[in-house]
């Protein structure tokens, strides 16, 4: 299957109508900056980007994002996701993609919900539904 047509049986099915699978476009650049990002330690919250690498995770017992229901933020605290980083484990790049990924999931479904009740205006300015 090319790189084209990955993601073809997931049209209308309510995901995401661009494609972030590699070798194919992105929301911001014709390289996937969330899967790029995620492998380099950059993490999307709700309280802006967090830099995983850095050394005040060490000891930060919290989840990534508070507000983030995936699977990682539920389980796993910065300090271990930093020190899987720091460790060069394969697996943070796999934790910290699943977060990227739900993040953006779920940003693009508020982005939805907005623009169905009309508050496209309101989501822009930070107030969401
Ligand atoms: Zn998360």
């Amino acid at each position: 299957m090319e790189a084209g047509n990955s993601l073809a049986p997931f049209k209308g099915e309510g995901l995401l109508q661009f494609p972030v699978a590699h070798g194919t476009a992105c929301l911001c650049s014709s390289k996937c900056c969330l899967l790029r990002a995620a492998r380099h330690g950059l993490l999307f919250t709700s309280e802006g980007k967090v830099s995983i690498k850095q050394a005040r995770y060490a000891s930060d017992e919290g989840p990534l994002d508070p507000k983030c229901k995936c699977r990682v933020c539920t389980r796993y605290s910065r300090a271990y996701l930093r020190h899987l980083y720091a460790s060069n484990e394969v697996l943070a790049q796999v934790l910290n993609t699943v977060h990227n990924l739900t993040y953006y999931l779920d940003e693009m479904r508020a982005v939805r919900h907005s623009i169905g009740l009309g508050k496209r205006a309101s989501f822009l300015s930070g107030d969401r539904p």
